[in-house]
Order: C-alpha cells, then structure tokens, then sequence
C-alpha cells in the first residue's frame, strides 16, 4: 500500500499501519468476491490504491475545512454513502477518519450482502448497511434529515443525483459529491434543483487525486434549508424527469 500511504500523506492525511493493514484487507476482499459479484471493473493492486481508496479520500480535506473539523475529523459525524456500491467512498472515508459513524446505502442486495460481511471482516464500529433506494429511505423518518454528511461518487446525474441528497442531509449539514469531467456542466444543468431542494453550494473545485491523471471534482452543497416536503419523488421521477 505503498501508493496509498504516499498518496495520502499528499492530502494531510497520515494512516498507521494498522490502517494500512485494513486497506490491505479490504482490497483483498473486493477482489475475491469480485469473482462472484462483479463488484468493480478496477482490480489492479495500485489502479485500487489510486483510482479508488485515494479517490475516496480525496474529498476528505475540502469537506473538513468547510465543516471546521480537524483531519480526520474527530466529531462522531455521521456520514451516508448513498449507491455505495463495492463501499466507495464510504469505507475509506471510514477507515481513515475511524470517529465518523457510517451508514452505506445501496439498492442493490448483492451489493448490501458484500457490504456487510466486509464491515464485520474489517472490524469497523459505528458502521452499518441500508438495502434500499434513496429517493424512497428519503421520505422514511428513520433516514430523511439525518445525517451530517451524505456522500456519492459515480450514482448519478447530478440534477438527479441531488433530489437523492438533499433530503437526507440536516439542516446545516453537507452533501459531498463526486464528479469526473462532465462537472461543470453536470452543474449548471442542477443549479435550479439544488435551490429548490433547499442547498446552497459552497464549493464547487477540482481536486488532484494524487497519482490519478484525470479530472475530478468535488461539489459541497449545505443545506440551508428544509427540503419541500413532495422531494424526493417517486416512481423514478428524479431520475426521468429531473428538476430544472
Ligand atoms: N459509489 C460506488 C463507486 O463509486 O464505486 C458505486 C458506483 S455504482 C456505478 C452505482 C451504485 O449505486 C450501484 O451499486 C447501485 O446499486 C447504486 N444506486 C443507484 N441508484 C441508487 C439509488 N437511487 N438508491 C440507492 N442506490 C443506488
């Protein structure tokens, strides 16, 4: 994990060996059940360390800042990966800020499966799994303005993308957002949306990941206030007919 250690020293953050030994672990388990799974197309032992753990990371320092955290952060924030998918960016985002609490969502049950066994292998605490999808656990008091942060990487467009956010975020807290080249655009076309679902954007900028060659960017948008309560809709409107 050599590239991993280096690479995130990069970003200010320092990981013990006893991290390391996690990561380790945990890429051995993506690859192992990738066989029966299909969880990632990227299992190269330094593609994982660059194109995803250093990927997960790489958020880290911008959402610490606006939040006025120390890094990592050592408030118990809870944290939710939306589409988390083979737990990205949700399980390095644990693994290396260990104080967040954190919850991955996904509405895919083979996924969930992988999630759980790989939450118990690793031995994270304040760490759990939801089955479902977003725009229907975002109308659920047990989910809806929750948590502090709500996380996604590669889920969605983003007009679609923030209908699935916005609401589980709390008043105050923040939706962290992932995104490749098309960012730019993708964000003007969710301007209007992310207003009406009650977010503010307070940053919107590249972010290096370090040994990665490609763009990437990194939105945060708080909410400053209550998401209209017909949002998120259903019957997969979000998604088929996004808010603009
Ligand atoms: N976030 C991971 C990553 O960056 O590697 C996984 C990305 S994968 C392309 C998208 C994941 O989001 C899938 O696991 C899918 O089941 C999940 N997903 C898509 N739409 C969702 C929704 N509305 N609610 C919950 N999960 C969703």
């Amino acid at each position: 994990m050599a590239l991993l250690r280096q690479g995130a020293l990069e970003l200010g953050l320092e990981l013990s060996d006893a991290q390391l030994a996690q990561f380790q672990l945990y890429y051995h388990e993506l690859v192992r059940w990738n066989d029966r799974f299909n969880l990632t197309a990227i299992t190269g032992y330094a593609d994982v360390q660059t194109k995803h753990f250093l990927d997960s990371l790489a958020a880290l320092p911008l959402a610490a800042q606006e939040l006025g955290e120390s890094l990592p952060p050592t408030r118990p924030l809870h944290l939710v990966d939306v589409g988390s998918g083979a737990g990205f960016p949700g399980i390095p985002l644990k693994i290396a800020a260990p104080r967040l609490k954190v919850t991955l969502m996904d509405g895919t049950g083979k996924k969930v499966r992988f999630l759980g066994e790989l939450i118990s292998t690793l031995g994270l605490n304040n760490a759990g799994v939801v089955h479902g999808r977003a725009e229907e656990l975002g109308r659920t008091t047990a989910h809806r303005g929750q948590y502090d942060l709500v996380a996604a990487r590669a889920v969605a467009p983003l007009n679609t993308l923030v209908e699935y956010l916005l609401p589980l975020v709390r008043r105050g807290g923040l939706a962290v957002v992932y995104k490749g080249g098309n960012a730019p655009q993708e964000f003007v076309d969710a301007r209007k949306a992310i207003e009406t679902l009650g977010g503010d954007t307070v940053r919107f900028a590249p972010v290096e990941v370090p040994f990665l060659d490609e763009m990437r960017y990194v939105l945060l948008i708080k909410k400053v206030r209550h998401t209209p309560d017909q949002y998120p809709r259903g019957q997969g409107l979000a998604r088929k007919q996004p808010l603009s």
